[in-house]
């Protein structure tokens, strides 16, 4: 009975990770091993790295994936935490939900991915006035 239990387990395991909860980042590291402690693996070192950054919404499911050398363009050269602190779901305008990572894609997942890239970064005019 307990062996069946923990067979049934294993097959949620397996269809969570079929349903996009890749299974690469579950085993991959974020940083290199060697990489000093205390030191802030930024956007840059992931792009250095090769690295791409999956950001999505636990609550929509929605998930977005990003070049971090264009996300380092718009919010600057973080780490993947303050990415996730920035990141707000567009969907449900929600910031609770959201989750960020860093992973490596490699061979068939690599062809599949679909960035979303960065088109322009548009710099608004704004008047504020002051009665004296
Ligand atoms: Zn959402």
């Amino acid at each position: 009975m307990s062996n069946s239990e923990r067979n049934e387990n294993k097959r949620v395991t397996i269809a969570l990770d079929r349903t996009g909860i890749s299974s690469s980042f579950q085993g991959m590291l974020e940083q290199p091993e060697k990489w000093p402690r205390g030191q802030a693996w930024t956007l840059m070192h992931a792009h250095d790295a090769g690295q791409i950054a999956r950001i999505w919404c636990g609550h929509c499911n929605i998930k977005r994936f990003y070049k971090p050398a264009e996300l380092r363009e718009v919010i600057g050269n973080v780490t993947i935490d303050e990415v996730r602190a920035n990141a707000r779901c567009q969907a449900c305008g929600k910031k609770d939900y959201m989750r960020a990572e860093l992973f490596h894609a490699y061979g068939q997942e690599l062809v599949t991915i679909r960035f979303r890239r960065l088109k322009e970064i548009r710099w608004e005019k704004r008047v504020i006035w002051r009665d004296e």
